[in-house]
């Protein structure tokens, strides 16, 4: 348990059995100056605390950049390959904790256990991945212009990183960050989601027992005002990376950009899945269902639209249909449970206002809509899978981000018409087509405006060493995942070594 062995424990509460967690700061465990703390429960049984957090301020945040700061003066000197076993250890620690690990995650935002183990897995396969970047890091090294001269370009390290996560996937996006962010030689302070702290304390704990020094890594937890606005506003940051929603990242955005912070945003999606009529009707109907309804539709590559060819649309809707009524819905801590509850209330209410929204705009709904809160469900917040039908593009349900098992059908004519519907939209992170038509594949490949093109697969399943994020109001054009996040991290540096033994003007004294 991460509070026993890290630094110490801090089982506070001890009738209760309540693990209270400090702030992780200088390799100390240290109370907010506030004096205050929040609860973490449990979504499908709130009566259960899963842990209390401290609920910190700006006076937090400053100790931790302050202990980052002086880490990195000697971090960045530990020569890459070292840092990157560190992270490869951590790899093995997270393998042998996996099961541990998933099944708090289970109990703190719900997602059912076959899903948290993969999450625990994604930051697995991050920690190999990165651990491997250790070694590479490559850059160019390129002829002169001019004789007797040496040039290339080197990755440094920028300082300082800032970095604020959501809750849906509460381990695997700080290990996208909080990896090769180290791996490059920064430091960082993190400030996870208030919904799923613990978390990203394991993933840490895992990575402090790989052996990543005190200050290197350090976790702030609270409110997106109270500690993610000082935190981006911070002079010391260097860079800040944000994922959450689009609303947040103009905020986050503007403010970094009074201090020229490199700054990642990874936003929100409202994914297309196209479904042409030559598809393989079972593979499209059995991959709807999981990129609609994975995770209680809460994740950012959620299949919130499907775009369904005529032909073929009585009978998608129909199985589709038929498939989602039969969802096992509970406690994530039952393996035979298929979809999770709501992460919180007001997610929760956010599901039921669009299943509204829905309804007054006409959409037809076949299934779904209402919320479980008889017997077993009681003291959670769970939600009926819901589909709407015959959903017009323009809708409010097919245009904006619910972030919850809600799904729009949403009849076309033909790939290209089924292209304008699916590009018609403020986002552009995830996209799918069915179809066994390769040169269709190919046309859609080139023509949906998205960061993420899956073909005969759902609009989620990405692997981490290839480049993550998506165009429009999904980010600003960074990338996690693979190389992107190398530059994201690094800063380039050209490298000069003139050994002519005399001053030579390039582009003034050329060689003929
Ligand atoms: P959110 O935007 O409400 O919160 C994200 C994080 O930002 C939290 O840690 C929150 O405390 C913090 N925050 C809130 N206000 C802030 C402020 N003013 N300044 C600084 N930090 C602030 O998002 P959420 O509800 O946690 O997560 C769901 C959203 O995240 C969805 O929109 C989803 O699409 C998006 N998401 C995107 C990706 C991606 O990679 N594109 C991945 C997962 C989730």
């Amino acid at each position: 348990m991460a509070t026993d062995t890290l630094t110490g424990p801090t089982m506070l509460g001890s009738t209760t059995k309540t693990r209270v967690f400090k702030n992780f700061i200088d390799g100390e465990w240290v109370e907010s100056l506030s004096g205050d703390t929040f609860e973490d429960r449990n979504p499908a049984d709130t009566r259960e605390v899963v842990a209390i957090f401290q609920r910190s301020n700006k006076q937090d945040v400053d100790a931790a950049v302050d202990a980052a700061k002086r880490a990195f003066a000697k971090w960045r000197l530990v020569p890459a390959p070292r840092r990157a076993e560190i992270v490869f250890r951590a790899a093995e620690i997270l393998m042998e904790r996996k099961e541990d690990y998933a099944r708090d995650m289970t109990r703190e935002m719900g997602k059912v256990l076959k899903e948290t183990r993969g999450d625990v897995q994604e930051a697995i396969d991050a920690s190999y991945y990165n651990a491997g970047e250790g070694r590479r890091m490559f850059g160019p090294t390129v002829p002169s212009e001019l004789p007797n001269k040496f040039a290339m370009a080197v990755r440094q390290p920028i300082g300082v990183c800032g970095m604020i996560t959501p809750w849906n996937f509460p381990m695997a996006i700080p290990s996208w960050k909080l990896l090769p962010a180290i791996v490059c030689g920064n430091t960082c302070v993190i400030k996870p989601a208030q919904d799923t702290p613990l978390s990203t304390f394991n993933l840490v704990q895992a990575l402090t027992d790989a052996g990543v020094p005190k200050g290197v890594i350090n976790i702030v937890t609270g409110f997106g005002t109270e500690v993610g606005t000082p935190l981006t506003e911070h002079p010391t940051i260097r860079a800040i990376s944000l994922t959450g929603s689009s609303a947040v990242g103009k905020i986050v955005g503007a403010t970094a950009a009074q201090s020229f912070k490199h700054c990642s945003l990874e936003l929100g999606g409202k994914n297309p899945m196209i479904v042409l009529d030559d598809a393989n009707i079972e593979l499209a109907i059995e991959g709807g269902l999981w990129g609609a309804f994975g995770t209680t539709g809460q994740r950012c590559t959620a299949t919130s639209r499907i775009i369904v060819q005529k032909g073929v649309y009585g009978e998608f809707i129909e199985h589709f249909v038929a498939r989602a009524k039969k969802l096992k819905i509970g406690n994530g801590l039952d393996e035979t449970v298929e979809m999770g509850p709501a992460v919180n209330e007001n997610q929760l209410k956010t599901d039921l206002s669009y299943i509204e929204i829905g309804k007054t705009e006409g959409a037809n709904m076949v299934c779904g809509g209402n919320r479980l809160d008889k017997g077993d469900y009681q003291h959670g917040w769970f939600l009926e899978p819901t589909v709407f039908v015959d959903v017009d593009p323009k809708m409010r349900i097919a245009q904006e981000e619910i972030f919850g098992p809600v799904v729009s059908i949403i009849p076309c004519d033909d790939l290209e018409s089924a292209i304008e519907i699916a590009n018609n939209i403020e986002y552009g992170l995830s996209s799918a087509l069915y179809t066994k038509d390769v040169n269709k594949a190919f046309a859609a490949v080139r023509d949906l405006e998205a960061g993420i093109t899956y073909i005969n697969a759902p609009t989620i399943g990405a692997e981490v060493h290839l480049p993550f994020g998506g165009t429009k109001a999904t980010g600003n054009g960074h990338r996690e995942g693979g190389i992107g996040a190398l530059d994201f991290y690094t800063e380039w540096k050209a490298v000069y070594v003139d050994y002519s033994d005399k001053l030579q003007k390039a582009q003034i004294d050329r060689v003929e």
